[in-house]
């Protein structure tokens, strides 16, 4: 098969871990006969640098034009002081609505070799630690109207955290399918007790849960939903939430599993052009030292080929060499530990090539 990947660097660690996921994605492709062609495109600080915007044009072309995107990571103290739209994340906010991907799967799960680098007591994760976060990603807080200026002698700021009921219905039905591909058990969170929107959500939420019998469903308020995660994790499956909930949560998930720098996500929407990406930043504190942990991209990639090229094969390829090389004690500083290897970010990428 032959696949046009859209390729946004970013800034920071960006450009070392994606061309580490680059290195895998190839040997994939000579292991399993494919051909991937690379487009790269800028997105972020350095497309202000080069253009004066965080997202160009072009980029929203090539990227819908390509049959998947890969992206590192955006931004960094250089480009702190830009306002609103001239900020690098806007880019990140722009490249999901513009591709219409309203659906950020994350998965957080505790991988054996790593059990040392997770913060949790044993006798909370020996019960299990593999969920996954489906997060609504075009709507809420994040996207919907803003406002500055002065009340009552004031400055004052709002955002409006809307939803409707469709965008709820359409990441609630990805939840339902996605529990059922793993342990069959969905837990909606909102905050019901104090937001209209998230009253919106439940109601919407329990009509698709009464269309899937076969999925056990609850719901849990976000604020209980950020202490069971490091209290009792084992009780999730598949938790689905809306933007500004799912990006907290996720990140405390990620965290719990031991390193940033190992989880990747996938964003969806109806067709199969996916953008693909680990969930950590630009990581400017280490950026240029060949420091970084390139897995969470790796990871991303072969999501990449699950998700968007339905080559599962050959995303079971990519997993199963990164707990190879895990497995045979080869760490980044991230995850480094006790009796372990460390290797460079490049290392790390070679390693886990061999092992494809
Ligand atoms: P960060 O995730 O970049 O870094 C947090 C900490 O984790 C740092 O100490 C960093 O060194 C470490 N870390 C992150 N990824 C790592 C990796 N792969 N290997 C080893 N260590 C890793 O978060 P931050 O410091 O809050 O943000 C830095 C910049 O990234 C900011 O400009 C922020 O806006 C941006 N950001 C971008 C994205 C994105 O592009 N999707 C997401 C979050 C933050």
């Amino acid at each position: 098969m032959t696949k046009n990947i859209a390729v946004i660097k970013g800034d920071g660690i960006g450009p070392e871990i994606v061309t580490e996921a680059m290195k895998v994605l190839d040997k994939v492709a000579e292991r399993f006969g494919h051909t991937f062609n690379y487009t790269e495109v800028l997105m972020g600080g350095c497309a202000i640098d080069a253009t004066g915007e965080p997202l160009p044009k072009e980029t929203v072309d090539v990227c819908l034009k390509s049959d998947s995107v890969l992206l590192g990571a955006v931004g960094g103290p250089k480009w702190d002081k830009g306002e609103g739209k001239a900020r690098p994340e806007a880019g990140l906010l722009g490249i999901r609505s513009a591709l219409k991907l309203f659906a950020n799967i994350r998965p957080a799960k505790l991988l054996k070799p790593l059990a040392d680098a997770c913060p949790l007591k044993e006798e909370i994760t020996s019960k299990g630690l593999d969920l996954v976060i489906v997060r609504e990603l075009i709507g809420g807080a994040y996207f919907g109207a803003r406002k500055t200026g002065i009340e009552d002698g004031h400055k004052t700021a709002h955002d409006d955290m809307k939803y409707s009921d469709y965008e709820i219905e359409r990441i609630c039905r990805v939840a339902f399918d996605m529990a059922r591909k793993r342990r069959g058990k969905v837990t909606s969170v909102d905050k019901a007790n104090v937001l209209d929107s998230s009253r919106l959500w439940r109601e919407i939420s329990h009509k698709i849960a009464a269309e899937n019998p076969d999925i056990e469903f609850s719901d849990m308020l976000v604020d209980n939903t950020a202490m069971q995660l490091v209290h009792n994790p084992a009780q999730f499956d598949v938790i689905v939430t809306e933007n500004l909930f799912g990006d907290i949560l996720s990140d405390e998930a990620s965290m719990i599993t031991g390193s940033l720098g190992m989880i990747p996500s996938a964003s969806l929407g109806e067709t199969s052009l996916g953008l693909f990406e680990p969930c950590h930043g630009s990581a400017p504190d280490i950026a240029g030292q060949d420091k970084a942990n390139p897995i969470a991209t790796i990871l991303s990639a072969a999501m990449m080929l699950r998700y968007s090229f339905d080559m599962a094969k050959e995303a079971d390829a990519i997993e199963a060499a990164v707990d190879k090389v895990l497995e045979d004690g080869y760490r980044t500083g991230d995850i480094m530990s006790e009796g372990m290897k460390q290797v460079g970010c490049k290392e790390m990428g070679t390693l886990i090539a061999e092992r494809i």
